[in-house]
């Protein structure tokens, strides 16, 4: 499937190709805290379909515990994640669901890190629900 992503502000602009059934969750506390919220999702794109229209994102090498290092993309104007990669030779890009305009259609299939997820945001029914602000 073809996507578009694109940052909040609208400078970093983005095409790729990805696998739908390959759309998954991390509940992992990196991915918690450098989205700022409680999980991430991710889809991975063939670094070889990514395109990258406009704008140019600021890298920030995020070490694991393990020791491997990750190399984090987002907007150095409005902070929106771009994608994470290997640092050298990337061959592939895990895309921020979130930012892409199809991601009504990205549908998770796996959770991952789930040792580590918050455990009210494994079930939101129960939680109260406002249509709107
Ligand atoms: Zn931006
Ligand atoms: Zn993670």
């Amino acid at each position: 499937m073809k996507v578009e992503g694109r940052c909040h502000c609208g400078e970093i602009t983005y095409e790729a190709v990805v696998d739908p059934a390959t759309v998954s969750i991390c509940h992992c506390s990196d991915c918690q805290m450098l989205t700022g919220t409680v999980y991430r999702a991710g889809v991975p794109a063939p670094a070889d379909t990514f395109v990258l229209k406009t704008g140019r994102p600021k890298v920030y090498v995020k070490t694991a515990e393990s020791g491997v290092k990750r190399a984090h993309s987002f907007c150095p104007n409005c902070g929106t994640p771009v994608h994470s990669a290997a640092v050298s030779d990337p061959q592939r890009y895990s895309l921020r669901v979130g930012c892409l305009r199809q991601r009504a259609e990205l549908l998770p299939v796996k959770q991952q890190w789930c040792d580590s997820a918050l455990r009210w945001a494994m079930d939101l029914t129960g939680i109260p629900q406002v249509r709107r602000q």
